[in-house]
């Protein structure tokens, strides 16, 4: 529930989720400044949670813009959800910016010489997690989604450099935010206004401010990711229902058995067909259920 009742030294009192993501983002908005006159860096993925903290920027009335990183490797519907919502966003005067990879997923691939897997995803850092150097950013991250963010992902944090310390900040509180204005390392500053929100209260607030989602979720999606992403348990499925997307994973993966060839070495798969059904046969693929009720049939190819 996006409220709660507490009890506090002076009684109970309700605690507004809303009200403390909406006090985190006027909070850092000045420090958001000094860094750049366009204010927040606000990182856009196309998913629910990137919807949810959008809206809340605009309650806040502060100063940002909108940034996503196209991968090449986006669902088509992401493409358009995203398209849509740069219009829209522009309508209301706030800045969108798309950014586009310098390497496209593909060529990426073939130069990694190896397809992204669940323990080796090294497209995320370079087609999806780049930009907002020296800016203050702010990012739907939650600690829901993984154990692991409970315990190295704060309410503000400082990406820095691997010379310094990350700074990571986990409460509200005067202190924290001092020492967070005035840490001196460089890199990124980010702000995760609804870190404790659980999945629940995201949709509860999509539902209750009638905000745009991405139309994936209504196909059961319950991630938004790119296409055949290792961390899609339905990746298979999926590269079916997107047969343009298997042909070109199948196209790379038979430059790169080339490029073996061409460099002495021996391929482990005949072809591109065979490499490809190995990938997708599960051994690369993660073990939990979590996109159970996705209905490919419904998806736009
Ligand atoms: S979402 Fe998946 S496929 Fe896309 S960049 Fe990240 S790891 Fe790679």
């Amino acid at each position: 529930m996006l409220e709660e009742l507490r009890i506090g030294d002076n009684g109970t009192y309700i605690y507004d989720k809303v009200a403390v993501a909406i006090d985190r983002l006027k909070c850092f908005e000045a420090l958001a400044l000094e860094y750049s006159p366009e204010g927040y860096y606000l990182c856009d993925s196309g998913g629910k949670d990137s919807s949810v903290i959008k809206q809340l920027a605009i309650m806040a009335d502060v100063k940002h813009g909108v940034h996503h990183n196209h991968t090449t490797l986006d669902h088509p519907e992401t493409v358009y959800f995203v398209r849509r919502e740069k219009a829209r966003y522009e309508d209301l005067g706030i800045p969108y910016t798309i950014h586009y990879p310098k390497m496209s997923f593909w060529r990426l691939m073939r130069k990694k010489r190896m397809p992204p897997m669940r323990l080796a995803r090294y497209c995320c850092a370079e087609l999806k997690e780049h930009g907002g150097k020296d800016r203050v950013c702010i990012t739907g991250v939650r600690w829901a989604e993984s154990t692991r963010r409970k315990t190295n992902r704060g309410i503000v944090e400082i990406a820095s450099t691997k010379a310094v310390p990350q700074l990571m900040i986990t409460n509200d509180n005067e202190e924290s935010r001092k020492e967070f204005e005035t840490c001196t390392a460089k890199g990124k500053r980010v702000v995760n206004p609804i870190i404790d929100w659980t999945d629940d209260e995201v949709w509860e607030f999509i539902e209750r401010y009638l905000i745009p989602v991405n139309p994936l979720y209504d196909f059961g999606f319950k991630r938004v990711g790119c296409v055949g992403c290792p961390m899609n348990t339905h990746a298979a499925q999926e590269l079916d229902a997107l047969p343009k997307y298997k042909q070109a994973f199948i196209r790379t993966m038979q430059r790169m058995i080339n490029d073996r060839i061409a460099d002495g070495g021996t391929p482990f798969w005949k072809n591109g067909e065979e490499y490809y059904e190995y990938w997708v046969s599960g051994k690369a693929m993660p073990k939990d259920d979590d996109q159970i009720g996705m209905d490919f049939s419904e998806v736009t190819p």
